[in-house]
């Protein structure tokens, strides 16, 4: 069985302007790495996912907010030019293509792994998502990527109990607003404490453990939290599904978090995550890319996190 690297050039295209950190170079540092190790020869490239369809968005978000995004998108479209949807976010001409693509190309990720074609699936897509609410683009986020592919794996595919696990720097306000009190889903995360978007001390529902952490907590004391409070709830929970917001932003050389990861951490977190999805779920592994500011450490780490999931 193999692991599907899905991306596409349409991702590409969304672009906030000089400067902003969750730019177009992103992806093409991870291929770039990919292509230069070796790691681009042994998993199998998936460019031909379609756009989400409204009913697949409507899995996640509200049918007001994405009529209202819609016409934002499409007018941005049309006029050209930058249109600020919060304070850290802005739609560009290509934003409603990139946007579109992204979400598709989780559900189509979920598919292809519930249909046994991969065992598991690395999605390198943009705009990210697990900031989006179910009503609301914000922290660079406009649909809920991870949160759209989810429900699709549980409304259409008819799985009973997946989990979501989200190991980005930043707190997953929108997911964890999305599945709140949703029994079929489980979300774990760890979060720098005090960071963008100031919340997830308090859950929003019984269904989550996000765990915040201090700034400049390094790998030791993550991978504690990893194997005491997040492995135990996954394992009673039995998921039938995992589901990854792959953030590489907790890395010690990201500027917009205060953490101490490296690759072995991430290395070392998708093996506990790779074996609880072989205990319980088929194996059945689907991660999102969301955060991720320095392009080297973005492409080392994701490499790390591939090579784990392809089993080199
Ligand atoms: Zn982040």
């Amino acid at each position: 069985m193999s692991t599907a690297f899905f991306t596409h050039a349409d991702c590409r295209g969304h672009d906030m302007g000089p400067g902003h950190p969750e730019c177009p170079g992103r992806l093409a540092a991870i291929e770039d790495h990919f292509l230069s190790t070796g790691l681009a020869d042994v998993v199998v490239r998936h460019d031909d996912a379609p756009l989400a369809r409204l009913e697949d968005l409507a899995h996640a978000h509200a049918s007001n907010y994405l009529g209202e995004l819609d016409e934002i998108l499409r007018r941005v479209g049309e006029e050209g030019g930058l249109v600020a949807v919060d304070p850290d976010t802005a739609a560009c001409p290509q934003t409603r293509q990139a946007a579109l693509r992204a979400a598709g190309t989780a559900v189509a990720a979920t598919d292809l792994v519930i249909d046994g074609h991969a065992e598991n699936a690395f999605c390198a897509i943009r705009p990210p998502g697990h900031h989006a609410t179910r009503d609301a683009a914000m922290g660079f986020c406009f649909y809920n990527n991870v949160a759209i592919a989810a429900r699709h794996a549980l409304d259409v595919r008819g799985l009973q109990r997946v989990a979501i696990v989200d190991f980005d720097v930043h707190h997953g306000n929108g997911t964890e607003d999305i599945i709140a009190n949703d029994d079929r889903m489980l979300m774990v995360s760890f979060f720098q404490d005090q960071l963008y978007p100031f919340t997830g001390n308090v859950p929003t529902g019984v269904n989550m453990l996000n765990v915040p952490v201090p700034a400049y907590t390094k790998g030791d004391q993550v991978r504690e939290i990893v194997e005491y409070q997040w492995l135990p709830l996954l394992d009673k929970f039995r998921p039938e599904m995992i589901f990854i917001s792959a953030g590489f932003d907790a890395h010690r050389e990201d500027d917009l978090g205060r953490m101490g990861l490296v690759e072995a951490d991430y290395e070392w977190i998708t093996a506990r995550i790779l074996a609880v999805a072989a205990k319980h779920a088929q194996g059945r592994v689907v991660s999102c890319l969301e955060g991720g500011y320095n392009l080297g450490a973005l492409a080392r780490s994701a490499a790390a996190h591939v090579r784990v999931l392809a089993g080199v």
